[in-house]
């Protein structure tokens, strides 16, 4: 086949979403207005949840959860040892101690085996990341650690779910990023989802500075001339109804998006199936994948290459691969802070070493993934 150039992501936007934001352009509500109510309703539906509150980014989502649960010094946040660093990050923003635990490099999720002896008496939290859209093994999980508040990271696992329950709806808390690499885009953005009543109440509250009531009640509202209350200290952490516009537009293709990924990859596993050096990606009938990524991991015993070089053959081959994310406690600053080894989290580190995501978008086509088969055969 002829040389193709293929990205490692892509997000679908067009003329649809051009669209969707001339009306707030045009009214001259920019801010989290009418467009942001429309794209939480329609994502707390979506997900089965009673409360979805937009925010700036997950890892935003992430921190303010954090800060609903009153976590801070003193208290311990047990975070998976591979995952996007801000999960641990905003650990450490409110005051309190990351405590990893190490994962499972056949699924890439926090291994919950290792869950039991991680809890303490000062466990506030467990933020459970349903990486590359594959649920965590919930029921594994809260078996583990019973009755300990669960935070989902569920940036890559919009639309995913486990035994039927969508993502959001597992634990006590949701967070959900709308980043281009993400499922479905509002250029930057995130989602919290609960079904507590009081949570949702401090979610939506502490992402507007803290104010007893949001500028749109108080616009529409008999007297907007009375600024409100502010009851505790909060964060500017709303999302502007330009994101909210491009939202609602999104998730209305989110299942259409999922449907067209999983097809592609059920087209990778068989297709690979016999490169005896490329682990793929498995899970049982319990998971319905969000396929935000597709991350395989390389057997540098059996396989011709190192993971690197085999990323590299791709790159000058056109087809783009990433590592599948980080093992945070060997990132300079996690390791050199707590003095951290790499041989500590040996999951984590198997997973940092030798995992590499190849491309599954939609805006790849059908020469576009026969391409990336074939040249990984060819290797
Ligand atoms: C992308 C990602 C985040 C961060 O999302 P932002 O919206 O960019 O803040 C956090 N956790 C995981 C697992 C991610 O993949």
């Amino acid at each position: 086949m002829d040389k193709r150039n293929i990205p490692i992501s892509l997000p679908v936007t067009g003329e649809e979403e051009w669209q969707a934001v001339k009306e707030p352009l045009m009214t001259g509500w920019l801010t989290s207005g009418p467009k942001v109510r429309e794209f939480e309703n329609l994502f707390a539906e979506r997900h089965q949840v009673k409360h979805a509150i937009a925010v700036t980014s997950a890892t935003t989502a992430l921190h303010l959860s954090l800060v609903a649960l009153g976590v801070g010094p003193g208290d311990e946040v047990i975070v998976p040892a591979f995952t996007w660093v801000s999960t641990a990050n905003v650990v450490l923003q409110v005051g309190a101690a990351v405590v990893f635990c190490d994962i499972d490099p056949k699924t890439f999720n926090i291994d919950p085996t290792q869950l039991t002896d991680k809890v303490t008496d000062r466990t506030k939290a467990i933020m459970t990341v349903h990486l590359f859209g594959l649920c965590s093994d919930m029921d594994a999980i809260k078996e583990a650690a019973p009755g300990v508040p669960i935070i989902e990271d569920g940036a890559c696992a919009a639309g995913a779910a486990y035994k039927g329950i969508p993502a959001g709806a597992l634990g006590d808390f949701g967070c959900f990023s709308f980043h281009p690499r993400k499922s479905v885009t509002t250029g930057e953005g995130g989602m919290v989802t609960t079904n507590n009543d009081a949570y949702g109440e401090k979610l939506g509250i502490l992402r507007n500075h803290g104010a007893s009531v949001s500028e749109e009640q108080r616009h529409h509202g008999p007297r907007p001339y009375i600024l409100p209350d502010f009851d505790v200290s909060g964060y500017n952490y709303r999302m502007t109804d330009l994101q909210g516009a491009v939202g609602v537009v999104q998730l209305g293709k989110l299942d259409q998006f999922i449907n067209e990924r999983a097809k592609w990859a059920a087209y990778y596993k068989k297709e690979l199936s016999g490169l005896e050096w490329l682990q793929l990606p498995e899970f049982s009938a319990d998971y319905d994948h969000g396929w935000q990524s597709f991350v395989t991991l390389i057997d540098e015993t059996k396989a011709p290459y190192t993971r690197n070089e085999i990323m590299e053959k791709l790159q000058e081959r056109g087809i783009s691969t990433r590592p599948g994310t980080h093992a945070v406690h060997m990132l300079n600053f996690y390791a050199n802070t707590f003095d951290i080894k790499p041989g500590d989290y040996p999951g984590a580190q198997i997973a940092n070493d030798y995992s590499m995501s190849i491309p599954l978008h939609n805006r790849m086509n059908e020469l576009d993934f026969q391409y990336v088969v074939e040249t990984l055969k060819s290797i």
